[in-house]
């Protein structure tokens, strides 16, 4: 699919739909996360007015000013069915040959990144170590086509990928991540008072991005922003129908 057949529009309700042209006509695709107006003010989980949020243990006792933001919610089924539009596109994407859907998915992105970036200035960006390519290839390009400075986490960050997982998540992943002693100064430079973008493609509980802003915070940046392609959670989300803009 060509990007020039997708546009992002903001809907009264303050959230992001995807429309996709047909035969010179607009036709609405599936919503994607944006502005909720009840939402967890650290992790964006979707909340009833009083009610307190037990979705993000990896983001507490952070001391660092951060803000996470998110394309859509993750929900199969538990047999691999998605449950909403935004998780079959994103089984699609994962299944696809190539570029099918690469289009789609920087779309979506960059102009998410684009609101965000109109209420920060961000300075530089970098990811979540991985092995996933396709995260790699989306985080240079929108690094890059946003004239950020790019930052190789690897350049700051070791990863022992030997770690069996354990039952306690932030044991795992402090062992998994550790700051590397033996970085370039120059990336104090880089990072120190100005505020970055980290991507990632999948938030929990939040350990994982929590670690990684913990490393990034050795460097005092002003502050971090996760931007983050699925968010998920364990068992069925109660809310999700009833706001038309949380996919
Ligand atoms: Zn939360």
């Amino acid at each position: 699919m060509n990007s020039r057949n997708l546009k992002i529009e903001i809907t009264p309700s303050q959230g992001y739909v995807l429309s996709r042209r047909i035969n010179e006509k607009w036709e609405f695709y599936y919503t994607i996360g944006g502005p909720l107006q009840s939402c967890c003010k650290i992790c964006g989980y979707p909340l009833k007015d009083d009610e307190i949020c037990n979705h993000h243990q990896g983001l507490e006792n952070l001391n660092l000013n951060y803000l996470i933001q998110f394309v859509g919610y993750y929900q199969t089924d538990f047999n691999g069915n998605p449950m909403n539009k935004f998780t079959k596109r994103i089984i699609k994407m994962r299944l696809a040959e190539g570029e099918k859907y690469y289009q789609e998915l920087f779309l979506i992105l960059n102009s998410l990144f684009k609101t965000i970036k109109k209420k920060h200035y961000i300075k530089w960006g970098s990811w979540v170590p991985t092995s996933n390519n396709l995260l790699l290839k989306v985080a240079r390009h929108l690094i890059l086509s946003n004239n950020l400075i790019l930052i190789n986490p690897l350049e700051i960050i070791e990863t022992n990928d030997q770690i069996n997982k354990v039952e306690n998540k932030e044991e795992y992943v402090k062992k998994k991540y550790k700051l590397n002693k033996t970085y370039n100064p120059k990336i104090n430079r880089l990072i120190n008072n100005d505020t970055g973008v980290i991507f990632d493609d999948l938030l929990h509980t939040g350990y994982t991005i929590g670690r990684i802003f913990k490393i990034f915070q050795e460097f005092h940046p002003k502050k971090l922003i996760g931007l983050v392609f699925v968010r998920t959670s364990r068992g069925k989300h109660p809310l999700y129908l009833k706001y038309p803009n949380f996919p």
